[in-house]
């Protein structure tokens, strides 16, 4: 079977959702990702790596 193409105009978003940012332990909000060095702006965790959106800053996990 083959998949549907997608229809035209539709944009790849990254859609980032506020339970998956933040954490709350001990009845506390805490906050998973850290902030951009550059723009401030919270950073997406995905697969060991963290993005910006905001500015496209990456930072690789280290291997240790
Ligand atoms: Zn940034």
């Amino acid at each position: 079977m083959a998949k549907k193409t997608l229809k035209e105009g539709r944009k790849k978003h990254f859609n980032v959702q506020a339970g998956k940012l933040y954490e709350i332990k001990d009845g506390k909000l805490i906050k998973k990702n850290k902030n951009c060095p550059r723009c401030k702006k919270t950073m997406a965790n995905a697969k060991g790596r963290e993005f910006c959106g905001g500015c496209g800053y990456t930072i690789s996990a280290k291997k240790e």
